[in-house]
């Protein structure tokens, strides 16, 4: 008589799902065969499991089996999974499969760093300023991050031999009889805890790792023409690798908060220069502004408010091409609030020799109806 599947991951009737998991991962992980090597019952006792898991970890499996019991599940399991379901949609089961198999092989947590033989790429958060952006800057800045071991040379200890149960190959492919069929199955080898590796004198300093964790400071170099929310490959600087093996690199997120007279637009800027209504009208030079110092602007007879002028190459190298940009210059004609007497009388016997409004507005009107026509 086949043993009872809930007894076997030792959850009650109404286990739920999760419950049902969390079993699974707690004993799959206990009766690991690579774990059991002086056991000679516990390959059998981890495929108990896995049979328990792939139809309790399955809703529709978990209710057939609730329903029938074994009996559901006997028949497959006496054709040696060859693929005869016999009666059972394949299926609907398929889902069940891959889910309790991809928490086999990730669910083992803590092994993951191991397994990828390369420090993590870091992320560093650098605020500067359009200033700083445009001249390329050096900055010092503080990552606490994984460092080679000096008392090991990264090398983990002694003794650093292949491992026997992988052959180095850090992952253990293993043939899963189910009653569904044979599976092929991947994992993450516990003998070495991925690393390909075993050794017999742990280094006390790092515990084998290799590394440690330590705050550094580095020097970077941000190029000309970085943007908000450029991104800085440092390489070779991220966490350094488990054992010797390669860093990861570091990256720099470079944040540029707004300026108080340059708007960026890519590699150009724009700023608002306020004139005078007299330099408007008959035309003048002014001086604004710029990231290299100041520039003259010269400013036509009759320029009309919110014109555009172009200073050609008063923008910023772009990053990559290290062409310049431009910097424009958009005239806002400025309405004083207050006027001396003197200027008021000026401005009011210029009045009366000026066009009044309603000829302007009529001059707009015909304007629009000719171009209606
Ligand atoms: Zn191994
Ligand atoms: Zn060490």
């Amino acid at each position: 008589m086949a043993k009872d599947y809930y007894e076997i991951l030792g959850v009650s009737k109404s286990a739920s799902k999760d419950e049902i998991k969390r079993a699974y991962k707690k004993l799959a992980k206990k009766h690991h065969p690579d774990m059991n090597k002086d056991d000679p019952d516990a390959t059998e006792k981890f495929k108990e499991l896995n049979e328990a898991a792939s139809v309790l970890g399955n809703e529709e499996k978990r209710q057939q089996y609730d329903n029938i019991g074994h009996s559901a599940f006997e028949h497959a399991s006496k054709s040696g999974g060859t693929g005869d379901f016999s009666g059972f949609d394949y299926s609907s089961f398929a889902g069940g499969f891959d889910d309790i198999f991809e928490m086999f092989t990730r669910g083992f947590g803590g092994f993951g760093r191991h397994s990828q033989r390369r420090g993590d790429d870091l992320r560093y958060d650098l605020t500067m300023s359009l200033e700083e952006a445009a001249e390329g800057a050096k900055k010092t800045i503080k990552v606490r991050k994984h460092v080679t071991c000096e008392a090991c040379s990264g090398k983990g200890g002694t003794g650093v031999k292949t491992c026997d149960t992988c052959k180095g190959q850090r992952m253990v492919r293993r043939m899963q009889r189910t009653p569904f069929g044979v599976f092929q199955t991947q994992s993450v080898c516990t003998a070495c805890a991925g690393t390909g590796e075993t050794i017999d004198d742990e280094c006390n300093a790092c515990s084998g790792e290799g590394v440690r964790i330590e705050t550094v400071e580095l020097d970077v170099k941000i190029p000309i023409g970085v943007d908000n929310g450029t991104r800085v490959r440092v390489s070779r600087e991220g966490d350094a690798g488990p054992r010797g093996s390669p860093s990861g690199d570091l990256y720099i997120f470079i944040t540029i908060p707004e300026h108080p007279i340059f708007e960026r637009q890519h590699d150009d800027l724009l700023i608002e220069a306020p004139i005078s209504f007299s330099t408007a009208v008959l035309g003048g030079t002014i001086t604004v502004p710029t990231l290299d110092g100041e520039a003259d602007v010269k400013i036509p007879k009759g320029t009309q408010s919110h014109t555009i002028f172009r200073l050609r190459g008063k923008g910023i190298s772009d990053l990559h091409t290290h062409r310049k940009g431009d910097q424009f210059v958009k005239v806002v004609i400025n309405t004083p609030d207050h006027l001396t007497k003197k200027q008021e009388k000026a401005l009011k016997d210029y009045a009366d020799l000026e066009e009044d409004d309603e000829s302007l507005l009529k001059e707009m009107v015909s304007k629009l109806k000719k171009g209606f026509k």
